[in-house]
């Protein structure tokens, strides 16, 4: 029987309940305790066996569901059978009573490019700070990020141990973002956020130009977006090349569907369609409120060195 549900809706659905399940092997990878860590480019750029599950969990999930996706996964695996324990087939009913927007109405599964990133904050999950890390599924149409699922598997877990752990947030341009309080930064005060693993000098200067009144450093894109969005942040600078789409697709989502906005150093919007190149070579600039105070203070010596 044909869904009377909208295909992006039927994705976002069930994109929740994968990135559910992407929770619970990232958790299953720690209490087993083999991280299995490879280096891909240097010593900050790591790949754990949860990064290599996850991803394939994730990947094989969906294009079960949906065969004629795009879909870019962060990591490069091998093709390999995907053990059936891995894949997720359920669909998150609540998401399934929301109205598809207007817009969106008529997408066709074609048109759609998925953006993976299996575990954001790889760095700080083999530090054991764990409620950095993230798991991102952000989907794309016509170049737009226009929806978004991040699962943060260790919510809470500083909570003691009888806390329920890990939560997950989605949202759709046009209908809003949920699963958590969205709260701003007291009026007036400017706190940075920005890499705690991938400094370099132009991110402390382009930080330094914006007058912060405090400098948060913490791992994972998915986790700097929640600051923003949990009054913790009021800007998410970083004035470097690192980050990639797979980073930014499902936050920016997020981010926007509350008012935000998250753009390049320059402020150009960033594109999503299949065939554009990965990295975010001109930086990340993302704040809930007061965009205009944080892209007026970028030094132009910056901007000359961050070519788009
Ligand atoms: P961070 O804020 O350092 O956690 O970075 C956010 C995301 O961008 C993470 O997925 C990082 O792995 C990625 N990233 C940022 N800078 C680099 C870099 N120099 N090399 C590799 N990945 C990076
Ligand atoms: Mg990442
Ligand atoms: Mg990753």
């Amino acid at each position: 029987m044909a869904s009377s549900h909208t295909v992006l809706m039927r994705l976002v659905a069930s994109a929740y309940s994968i990135a559910q399940k992407a929770g619970t092997i990232v958790r299953r990878v720690i209490a087993e305790g083999d991280l299995g860590i490879v280096e891909k480019t240097c010593a900050t750029d790591l790949q754990t066996k949860a990064d290599r599950l996850v991803q394939m969990s994730i990947c094989s999930s969906l294009a079960r569901k949906f065969p004629k996706l795009t879909i870019i996964g962060e990591e490069d695996l091998p093709p390999e059978d995907v053990d059936q324990e891995l894949i997720e087939d359920g669909q998150w009913e609540e998401i399934l009573k929301q109205p598809c927007p207007s817009q969106y109405s008529a997408i066709k599964e074609e048109d759609l490019v998925v953006w993976v990133d299996p575990l954001d904050g790889t760095k700080e999950y083999t530090e054991g700070l764990l409620d950095n890390v993230t798991v991102l599924i952000g989907i794309a149409y016509e170049g737009k990020a226009i929806a978004g699922v991040i699962n943060q598997p260790y919510y809470n877990y500083q909570a003691g141990p009888d806390a329920v752990l890990g939560r997950t947030i989605w949202g759709v341009l046009g209908l809003g973002a949920f699963g958590f309080q969205l709260k701003e930064v007291p009026a007036g005060k400017h706190i940075i956020t920005t890499t705690r693993s991938h400094n370099s000098q132009l991110v402390t200067d382009c930080i330094a130009a914006m007058n912060p009144d405090d400098v948060l450093r913490v791992g994972g894109a998915g986790n700097k977006i929640i600051q923003l969005i949990e009054g913790k942040a009021s800007a998410y600078v970083f004035a470097s090349p690192g980050c990639k789409k797979w980073d930014t697709c499902a936050p920016e989502v997020i981010l926007h569907a509350v008012g935000g906005k998250l753009t390049d150093i320059h402020g150009n919007a960033l594109q999503y369609n299949k065939e554009v190149k990965h990295m975010n070579s001109a930086g990340v600039l993302a704040t809930l409120r007061n965009y205009d105070y944080y892209a007026s203070r970028v030094p132009e010596s910056v901007k000359n060195v961050l070519v788009p």
